[in-house]
């Protein structure tokens, strides 16, 4: 379901390119995401994605064409940079927890530092979401005390403390033991039901299946194909798509 619609994508890419030196690791993408939509982007190693997300809340500055997050042209600095970080989540592969603050004070250190908000509310929420990954009674103990699993989803309850307009995800279970992945894709699975608007950069073919509304496929810095997840894998169009599916599946 979509949210606070009003009629614009959430998400607004358009001619999208970035060098890196001499390699063009984005050539001339166009994406747009709804409110509500989850996309999960696939494709080799090397060919973007991460590029691709980083982008969207500026840890990439691009060198050519446009991205519009909520209507607005992406802030450059300032305080207006800060606000769209704020509102743009991001779970990456290694957890990136503060290893000397408990997984609550993990948690609620945005909210409270950055938001200025009142630590007792703040309290409150970080507990419950805690509550919702399944790990509130993991709440004094510090990272490095959780399995992988749970710390990705404190992770997650992190950055759904700054209650982010959208939330990406970049290969969130690749760092993870095989039998913690489907404790985080559940996590990611019932927040996408929930109507997060997500972009999920993943090898896991299973949860592009069941979660996402599209699959989008790179290779080489570019766009190659999007569709459903059911055309996608049942028919997909390029050679490069038919490709990289004979290799993961
Ligand atoms: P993916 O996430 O699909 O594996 P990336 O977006 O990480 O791809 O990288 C795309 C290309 O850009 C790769 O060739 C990678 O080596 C290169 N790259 C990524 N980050 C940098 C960087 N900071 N400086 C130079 N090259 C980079
Ligand atoms: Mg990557």
């Amino acid at each position: 379901m979509a949210g606070t619609s009003n009629g614009e994508p959430l998400i607004a890419m358009s001619q999208v390119n970035k060098w890196f030196g001499s390699l063009h690791v984005l050539r001339d993408i166009d994406l747009t995401i709804d409110r509500g939509e989850v996309v999960v982007v696939i494709g080799p190693s090397g060919s973007g994605k991460s590029t691709l997300c980083r982008a969207i809340n500026r840890l990439e500055p691009i060198d050519k064409g446009e991205i519009r997050f909520d209507g607005q042209v992406l802030p450059a600095e300032g305080r207006p940079l800060a606000r769209l970080r704020s509102e743009v989540g991001m779970v990456f592969q290694s957890f990136n927890l503060f290893a000397h603050k408990t997984i609550l004070e993990n948690v609620m250190l945005g909210p409270v530092k950055v938001r200025k908000e009142k630590p007792a509310a703040v309290r409150e929420r970080a507990m419950g979401l805690l509550q919702r990954v399944g790990i509130a009674n993991q709440a004094d103990k510090y990272p490095a005390q959780l399995s992988g699993g749970q710390q990705q989803r404190a992770a997650i309850a992190r950055a759904l403390a700054m209650q982010p307009k959208a939330m990406l995800f970049d290969e969130p279970t690749s760092a993870l033991d095989p039998e913690m992945v489907g404790e985080v894709l559940d996590v990611m699975t019932s927040l996408a039901a929930e109507g997060m608007t997500m972009i999920v950069v993943t090898h896991e073919m299973g949860f592009a299946r069941h979660a996402a509304n599209r699959v989008v496929f790179m290779a080489d810095g570019q766009l190659v194909e999007q569709a459903p997840p059911t055309e996608f894998f049942a028919n997909p169009r390029s050679e490069r798509a038919r490709d990289f599916l004979s290799k993961v599946l």
